[in-house]
């Protein structure tokens, strides 16, 4: 046998080796488990890197959900879906943040903000460091949507300035699906009848219905003029919201305790909300996240 031949033969038993072993470590990971970075020990991390340079990147909000729930609903939203989406496709979840962009919710007490460049910076830097040890393929997982500028921006600055990929898989992604809408909803924006349903599938020990009211609704002169204006011109509902869900600092009338008196953005009533609604949501996205992981898998790393 030529040296190139038994060269090639070793290298096929090699390769053989190293996909069973691979195969080993798929089977000897407990299935159904979501792979969350701070509950795994650095050898963990080594190993899966060997198999996969893939990780999603939670971003929610520390902010006001109306008086029925709780501060955290964002972060819970994106880490709880995170989680299932990484359990039903063995990709690690790394959470970096616990605050989001949602200054304008600040009238209401507890809510958190960092400035869009100090979020931008840490979900960068952090990428950075997960680039150090090999993840290649990022996909951030928003549920907050004040954070979408900020997605936008670092998910640039990892296609633009480094050998990674970034992409966004939740809200703000260019191909967000799994929304549901229910048909007796008006202007069910933040903390109503779809966000509520949510908690009460993701995390219903959080959530208080009792405590739920109609949020009283108060548009300034501008405001009201602009609503009236897009009823006739669909296409002026952009200014609208423009205004809406600014800094109070903007003298613009658009922040959140300046329209809603007590948090929540919904014409309806959120206690329609039901943990059927939120399971449907939440499988609706998830399904819709796994699907799109498992083709990207297809590509080599
Ligand atoms: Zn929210």
């Amino acid at each position: 046998m030529s040296r190139k031949k038994t060269f090639s033969l070793l290298r096929l038993l090699g390769i053989l080796l190293v996909s069973l072993s691979f195969s080993m470590l798929a089977l000897a990971q407990e299935e159904g488990k979501p792979l969350v970075l701070q509950e795994m020990t650095w050898t963990d991390v080594r190993d899966y890197l060997e198999k996969c340079d893939m990780v999603i990147i939670p971003i929610g909000s520390t902010e006001q959900h109306g008086p029925h729930l709780p501060l955290g609903t964002d972060y819970y939203e994106a880490m709880g879906m995170s989680k299932l989406i990484s359990a039903k496709t063995g990709v690690v979840v790394a959470p970096v943040l616990l605050a989001g962009y949602s200054v304008y919710h600040s009238g209401f007490p507890g809510t958190l903000s960092l400035k869009p460049e100090t979020m931008e910076q840490v979900l960068f830097e952090t990428a950075e460091m997960l680039m150090r040890y090999g993840f290649r393929r990022f996909m951030f997982f928003n549920y907050h949507g004040g954070n979408n500028i900020v997605q936008q921006k670092v998910m640039h600055r990892i296609n633009h300035t480094t050998e990674a990929i970034a992409v966004a898989i939740g809200v703000g992604s260019q191909i967000q699906r799994g929304s549901y809408q229910g048909e007796d909803e008006v202007g069910d924006e933040h903390a109503g009848i779809g966000e509520t349903s949510l908690m009460l599938y993701l995390k219903p020990e959080l959530v208080k219905m009792e405590r739920i009211e109609m949020s009283k609704v108060t548009y300034n002169e501008k405001l009201q003029e602009l609503w009236a204006l897009s009823r006739l011109h669909p296409e002026l509902q952009m200014v609208f919201n423009a205004l809406r869900g600014v800094p109070v600092e903007t003298k613009k009338g658009g922040a959140s305790h300046e329209m809603y008196s007590n948090g929540i953005w919904s014409f309806s009533d959120p206690k329609k909300a039901t943990k059927e609604r939120g399971e449907k949501q939440v499988k609706g996205m998830v399904s819709y996240a796994v699907k799109f992981i498992e083709a990207w898998k297809l590509a080599k790393k």
